[in-house]
């Protein structure tokens, strides 16, 4: 196989069960981040393979644009139950990455056939991540990823960051005014309404920013702007989505509903890769006239959506958004545990997407260097004590280190607290490393 960093060990998984990973020597691994915040079932549920299966046997696959498939209509029947406002119509995709891609060219595509050409740019904020394909990796706002691809890009403008902890404008909330959401305002204006199609935002910032969670007024201030000038709010709810926060999908939170969702992850719960953009009636019906030039082969994936409607039964039979609240209330409680390492700058989160930032000095919230790569290294520490971790860099003018948590929902309190323990000791363990490296 071709690993992206082959440099580093890659335990052999051999089985699943609940929130375990075992290897094959036998090792166990707690899943402290499901996959990568997406198996929120748990692992090794027998009904969604089972649901799997007798999909595969009837039928596996049928062309998304000529035929309709009887488990991508329940799904479909089944998330308009769920999804907040107006957001009745789904266009499954198989990933996250191609959700986004088909939120952005629907929403030009939208402002194309009404006339306005012009009306193409995207924007999104400087701290995100919103996929690895060439549009979704354009309007990330995650140096480490975009780096050396930067020349491919879209070179489209991106607004401050919502980030308390490093406010860009160097204020405190409340007395900010929330300044980071009037910069959308800011930025477009400078690169001209009439070009700008939509904003795309995290509800919660995960891999990027590790769990930045905003202020209540946010997001509604987020929704008048783009109403303001037109523009399409798009909330990438890949991470988010499926109960992560403790609601079915985080801009719950708040008064705002988004023109388009974008899904994927816990949608089937890794069984399957599955995604969706999701829609409101305004954008639908403006495409009854002029079809969507767009297809993908795998869209609409029959065993995906069989998989995706298995998962979406346990959610609603097992009560795993509010578990997802109860438990992640206990997890940030003792995750406060941590913060009497040194290293340990700042606790946060919603429901079960913790976030937990390291810093050299904890007063004045100074990275450690780039090069030193904490968040790296204690993602390894953890491994070695059988859990994952998903590190992540670059919040600080290119430096700056931080992990997230997002384990399966159905994570009972003593796992969570088994988390914490090894987490403090893999802390304790690499603080005195870098310690004796600065
Ligand atoms: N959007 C967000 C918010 C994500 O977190 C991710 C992946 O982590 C993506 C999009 C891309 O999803 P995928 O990796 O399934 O293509």
């Amino acid at each position: 196989m071709f690993f992206t960093d082959p440099a580093r060990a890659h335990p052999l998984i051999q089985r699943g069960d609940g929130v375990y990973l075992y290897d094959v020597a036998g090792k166990r691994y707690i899943d402290g981040t499901a996959g990568i915040a997406v198996v929120n079932v748990g692992h090794g549920r027998a009904e969604v393979a089972q649901a799997m299966k007798e999909q595969a046997e009837s039928v596996a696959y049928a062309a998304p644009n000529i035929f309709s498939n009887i488990p991508a209509e329940g799904l479909a029947s089944r998330l308009g139950q769920l999804t907040p406002g107006d957001l009745k119509y789904f266009h499954f995709v198989s990933g996250g990455s191609e959700a986004v891609e088909v939120a952005m060219k629907l929403a030009r595509q939208y402002f194309y056939d009404q006339g306005y050409l012009d009306r193409h740019v995207v924007l999104s904020r400087k701290i995100s991540y919103h996929g690895a394909t060439m549009g979704a990796l354009s309007i990330s706002g995650y140096e480490g990823r975009t780096r050396k691809f930067k020349p491919m890009l879209l070179e489209y403008p991106k607004v401050e960051p919502c980030y308390c902890y490093r406010c860009p404008f160097g204020l405190e909330y409340p007395g900010c005014g929330v300044k980071c959401a009037h910069d959308l305002d800011t930025v477009i204006r400078e690169v001209g309404p009439g070009r700008v199609s939509a904003f795309i935002a995290e509800p919660v910032v995960g891999a990027a920013g590790g769990a930045l969670v905003p202020p209540p007024e946010y997001f509604p201030l987020i929704r008048e702007i783009c109403n303001r000038w037109g523009i399409l709010f798009i909330a990438d709810e890949v991470m988010t989505g499926f109960g992560r926060t403790g609601k079915y999908f985080a801009v719950e939170h708040w008064d705002a509903v988004p023109d388009m969702m974008t899904v994927a992850k816990g949608l089937s719960s890794g069984y399957s890769p599955m995604g969706a953009v999701m829609m409101g009636q305004k954008l639908a019906s403006a495409f009854q006239e002029n079809p969507f030039e767009h297809v993908l082969t795998f869209g609409a994936h029959p065993v995906g959506a069989a998989a995706a409607s298995a998962v979406l039964g346990i959610m609603e039979r097992e009560n795993l958004a509010s578990r997802a609240a109860s438990v992640g209330g206990h997890l940030l409680a003792e995750l406060e545990r941590l913060l009497e390492n040194p290293m340990v700058g700042d606790v946060r989160g919603l429901g079960l997407m913790a976030g937990i930032e390291l810093v050299q000095d904890k007063a004045r919230r100074t990275p450690f260097p780039k090069d030193l790569k904490v968040s790296q290294r204690l993602s390894r520490a953890c491994l070695d004590r059988g859990l994952t971790i998903y590190p992540g860099s670059g919040t600080a003018g290119g430096a700056g280190d931080h992990f997230i948590l997002c384990p399966p929902l159905i994570m009972k309190e003593s796992e969570a607290s088994d988390v914490v323990d090894i987490l403090e000791d893999a802390t304790l363990n690499v603080y005195q490393e870098v310690s004796s490296l600065l």
